[in-house]
């Protein structure tokens, strides 16, 4: 087992079971927007109103009156309007592009090029749909992936964040079995643990389950 692999066995007991992004394209095309400055709460709260309308298909998205689209995506917090616009322009792009779904799910390059699109989704975003829509072996490396991996020591300090990102994702993948399980498993539990322990400003090393094995974590509790 890699070291990677460890660590992420330890996340695992730590944190249980943890839920996965959407299957289904257009769902977690709709989740990612919901996602953005949202807590998980929210987002899926107006997840869940949306599913009730119900506008969980392009179409479905299209024919729902705007009072009530508004409505279910205010539950996720601010940014409403930006939220509608990039729904709206993601409703259109699936419904002139109905293929699309089997478009991902097919050679990687053509893949790429039919979500290149969608601008609300980024580089993150669009990894993130061809490893949990789409089943292609891509680590995303989101902000937290990328702060967590650097402070257990993958990757590089870069001051770019796309040149970070590859290096961090080049480390990650070196020390993982090349499956989609795998990558899945890896982005969830680094980019949660981002999120509730190994936060940005002010990390909790002193409960973190890795802390015998990071370099930054061994260095913050032995100013304490
Ligand atoms: S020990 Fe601290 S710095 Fe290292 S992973 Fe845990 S929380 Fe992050």
């Amino acid at each position: 087992m890699s070291r990677l692999e460890t660590l992420l066995k330890a996340l695992r007991s730590f944190y249980g079971a943890l839920p996965t992004p959407p299957r289904d394209p257009f769902t977690l095309f709709v989740w990612e927007v919901l996602s953005v400055h949202a807590t998980p709460r929210k987002r899926d709260a107006a997840l869940a109103a949306l599913k009730r309308i119900p506008a969980m298909t392009p179409d479905a998205m299209w024919r729902a009156p705007q009072k009530k689209l508004e409505q279910c995506v205010t539950l996720a917090g601010p940014y409403a309007e930006n939220r509608l616009q990039a729904l709206r322009t993601g409703v259109d792009l699936f419904r002139r592009s109905p293929n699309l779904p089997s478009v991902i799910r097919g050679p990687l390059p053509a893949a790429r090029r039919a979500l290149k699109p969608f601008p609300q989704l980024g580089e993150t975003g669009a990894h993130r749909m061809l490893l949990f829509a789409a089943d292609h072996p891509i680590l995303p490396v989101d902000a937290r992936v990328s702060r967590v991996s650097r402070r257990l020591g993958y990757g590089d300090a870069v001051d770019n964040f796309k040149k970070q990102s590859r290096s961090v994702q080049d480390a990650l993948t070196r020390e993982l079995p090349a499956s989609v399980d795998a990558y899945r498993q890896a982005f969830l539990y680094l980019s949660h643990h981002g999120g509730a322990t190994c936060t940005e400003s002010d990390p909790h090393c002193v409960i973190c389950p890795l802390l015998a094995d990071c370099p930054e974590g061994q260095k913050r509790t032995l100013h304490r």
